[in-house]
């Protein structure tokens, strides 16, 4: 009888990084427009022929956990709760083994739509955690940040993430100037008291072309000094890879103690430690939000590629890799997909 070693690589690139936590995009469809990563009138959704079928999700992920020493995966999109196969793909990812014998640590990163109803099924799946874009809890500065709407059924979804045991429920929120700042101590003193884990984060530009500039975005000293002006605030120990920088908040009248993060992504990047990979829903392997270019995974996959070879070409990617991106430097050039055609 034949023995078949399979070869176990991971994801090294020449900096240095190892890449572990895979960002894994199911749709590039959305059912909110929100200003900071989305035209008013969307954008040329991709062909559902040119979308990566469930079992082609579940086999790319398997390749990235099986041969290449991925042990995290965050479902995103676009909306990844308009994914009708969703729980499928959970349960799938979850039969999987790492490199250190486990199932990988399975996220979701959504706008909540929905999630109320289908929260149960997701878990029993297998999903552990939820992270949930809120930028205001007033009802009309959300509806002209997202350009719809529908802030119940964000907190429903919310409540239902809590409810169900996916905790600690995390909630994102980007800072736009002139828009929301307001919401920043309300939106900190409610997931303080739900004990929601809050980040803030920097508007990056990878939205809509042309619609960022350095002077408008709120940098993350700003959001602090807003935080540090209602809250005691101080920071919390390790950071590691982890884009949050977290604070510890101490408990107030209104408030226990708890934590909020600031992810700096332009004005303190985290690039030296990011371990990062990413897969659009079209299958293409992205090394970094920022890249310039992407490795087709899906014509080889549809072509008779084994798992061997297409673990080669994700490992080629990230020999590649960057060192960083050059936001805010000459020469920096926004990449033709934005956020929510990537995977945010
Ligand atoms: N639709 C889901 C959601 O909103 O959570 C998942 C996809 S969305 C692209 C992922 C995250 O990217 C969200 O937290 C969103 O706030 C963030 N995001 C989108 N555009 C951004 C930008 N230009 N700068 C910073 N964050 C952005
Ligand atoms: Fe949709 Fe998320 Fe982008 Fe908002 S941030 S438009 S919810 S993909």
């Amino acid at each position: 009888m034949t023995t078949v070693v399979t070869r176990l690589g991971t994801l090294a690139d020449a900096h240095g990084r190892v890449a572990r936590d895979l960002r894994m995009s199911l749709t590039d469809r959305c059912n909110l427009r929100c200003t900071y990563c989305m035209p008013a009138d969307g954008l040329a959704w991709l062909p559902t022929p040119e979308v990566l079928t469930d079992a082609e999700v579940v086999r790319l992920i398997g390749v990235a956990v099986g041969l290449l020493g991925v042990r995290k995966i965050r479902f995103t999109g676009g909306e990844p709760l308009l994914r009708r196969g969703l729980a499928g793909i959970i349960a799938g990812a979850r039969a999987l083994r790492t490199d250190e014998g486990l199932s990988p640590e399975l996220s979701l990163t959504t706008n909540g739509i929905g999630l109320d109803h289908r929260v149960s099924e997701l878990a029993a799946a297998g999903l552990q955690r939820v992270n949930i874009s809120l930028d205001s809890l007033d009802r009309e500065r959300y509806a002209i940040l997202a350009r719809r709407d529908r802030l119940d059924e964000v907190l429903d979804g919310l409540a239902a993430a809590d409810a169900t045991g996916l905790r600690p429920v995390k909630v994102n929120a980007v800072v736009m100037r002139g828009v929301n700042e307001v919401d920043v101590v309300p939106l900190a003193e409610f997931c303080l008291q739900l004990g929601y884990r809050l980040r803030f984060i920097e508007q990056m530009p990878i939205g809509p072309q042309h619609g960022w500039d350095r002077a408008s975005m709120v940098p993350a000293a700003e959001i602090l000094e807003l935080l540090g002006g209602h809250f005691t605030l101080s920071p919390a120990p390790g950071r590691g890879s982890a884009p949050a920088e977290e604070w510890l908040v101490a408990g107030g009248d209104c408030h226990p103690s708890g934590t909020v993060g600031v992810i700096a992504s332009v004005t303190g990047p985290f690039c030296a430690t990011c371990d990062r990979t990413r897969l659009t829903a079209d299958g293409q392997v992205r090394t970094c939000l920022f890249s310039l270019t992407e490795t087709d995974l899906r014509t080889p996959l549809r072509s008779g590629a084994t798992d061997e070879d297409l673990a080669e070409l994700w490992t080629g990617a990230h020999r590649g890799k960057w060192a960083g991106h050059s936001i805010g430097r000459a020469g920096f050039r926004q990449p033709d997909r934005t956020m929510s055609a990537i995977g945010g």
